[in-house]
């Protein structure tokens, strides 16, 4: 995927450039770098301190990159090896924490962006949890359990030397949830003969996994859209909401949009989308998605009345709020133009970075509000800490109780991105905003704590 990125501001110029030339290839971290260079001009202005401090510099440099072997044995015996990585991108505002990707797609340059997108997300979230992320380059599609199964555990292998409850805590992405994570967390806890709970999040809720961590990223991209609209007093009532992907945040964000008054009425997958003008069904999707593994276009085969569109994204269809929750770069500058003629009101990213830097610009001149994945996806890695704060306490809270507090970080996240913005004469624009409050609050750790 290529993007072109516009020129930055004199001020990052140099930093930008010394960036291109040591990860000359690495795209998408690059696209991930420049939007929060040509974000927080403000913030720098405002503090002199942090160009003396060297912040920047420091910032855009991962702690400590990791790159390991996987290998494994398939169920016809034969030997594969895959690649594993885990960038432990900063950890000036708690342990390393995000989440593990498996993805045939995953190189450095992905991992890399995502790991320097947590950084401010997980700022955002105000939890005292650093930025980090990790994964491999191995499709779980297709596979047995007993195969999943082999993987992780020679994934953990190499990953456990490098984790730990107070250094750095993984946590799924895609192609990584409930039950990876119990094969991970099985294997670590048999190499270092410890039960240490709180050494990754998004655990089965029988042995120590958090009420609301399946549902949080889904449900507190909704809450920010809540926030969003109700700047402008409007509210998700009567709505059609477009989402993309079928995965984790898909479902649960289907789920909680149709809870609050909306009607969702896309779900796609990398084949094609579902249309259904009654409202996805999202106990239909779950079984499909969840426990079959299925296609989404049986989601059609299933449901009279919805429609399977093969080979096409959702944008296209007349869609009020829009929730792109597949992956990075899903839409593009054609698809932004398509929301915008179909009278899009809000788009929220609950993917990490689904939009290109043009399609971003398309929402913004025609005035649509623009959520960005590091503030509306923040409520999962949020309800991560608060696994973590459980886990330490050897507490268990309620799952009313959870999406409570899932609620009020939402509202938290919403407001330091929309103040930020205000204060720094950018009302409105929430990319500048989640950039400028998440940049500050890791600014100010790394000042405190001296140059390392
Ligand atoms: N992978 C998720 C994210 O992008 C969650 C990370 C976590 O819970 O640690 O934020």
């Amino acid at each position: 995927m290529t993007t072109t990125l516009a020129a930055l501001p004199v001020s990052v110029r140099s930093v930008y450039d010394e960036v291109v030339a040591r990860n000359p290839h690495e795209t998408e971290f690059l696209q991930a770098v420049h939007e929060v260079l040509d974000s927080i001009g403000p913030v720098l202005d405002a503090h002199p301190e942090y160009a003396d401090a060297g912040i920047l510099e420091r910032i855009v440099e991962p702690e400590r990159q990791i790159m390991f072997r996987v290998p494994w044995v398939d169920d016809d015996g034969i030997l594969r090896v895959n690649r594993g990585y885990r960038i432990q991108f900063n950890s000036a505002l708690g342990p390393y924490k995000g989440g593990l990707r498996f993805h045939p797609s995953v190189n450095l340059s992905i991992i890399k962006f995502l790991g320097f997108e947590q950084i401010f997300k997980n700022a955002l979230t105000g939890q005292g949890i650093g930025g980090a992320k990790g994964g491999a380059d191995f499709d779980p599609h297709g596979r047995s359990d007993a195969e999943v199964m082999r993987f992780c555990q020679s994934f953990m292998a190499e990953l456990y030397r490098h984790i730990g409850e107070h250094t750095d805590v993984p946590a799924g992405d895609i192609g990584v949830g409930g039950r990876e994570i119990g094969y991970l967390f099985g294997m670590y806890r048999k190499i270092t003969n410890r039960h240490e709970s709180g050494v990754l999040t998004g655990k089965g809720t029988g042995w120590g996994g958090a009420q609301v961590r399946t549902e949080a990223t889904g449900y507190g991209a909704v809450f920010f859209v809540q926030e969003m609209l109700a700047v402008h007093g409007e509210s998700l009532d009567g709505k059609r909401v477009g989402v993309s992907g079928s995965g984790n945040v898909a479902i649960y964000a289907i789920d909680k949009a149709r809870q609050l008054g909306g009607l969702p009425v896309t779900a796609s997958d990398s084949s094609g989308y579902v249309i259904d003008e009654a409202g996805i069904d999202v106990d239909l999707l779950r079984q499909l998605k969840e426990v079959e593994r299925a296609r989404i276009a049986e989601y059609a085969a299933r449901r009279p009345g919805a429609r399977f569109v093969e080979g096409a994204k959702p944008w296209t269809e007349q869609i009020d709020i829009a929730i792109p929750s597949a992956t990075q770069n899903e839409i593009d500058e054609a698809d932004a133009e398509a929301l915008v003629a179909g009278g899009v009101r809000a788009v929220a990213e609950g993917a990490n970075m689904p939009s290109t830097p043009e399609a971003v610009e398309v929402f913004r001149a025609a005035g649509v509000l623009f959520g960005p994945g590091k503030a509306v996806n923040a409520g999962g890695v949020a309800t991560s800490a608060l696994e973590m704060t459980q886990n330490a306490g050897r507490e268990h809270w309620s799952f009313a109780d959870s999406e409570h507090r899932l609620r009020g970080i939402m509202r938290d996240v919403h407001a330091a991105a929309f103040t930020a913005a205000r204060h720094y004469g950018r009302e409105g624009d929430y990319v500048v905003g989640a950039n400028c409050a998440g940049f500050e609050r890791v600014a100010n750790a790394m000042l405190a704590q001296g140059v390392l």
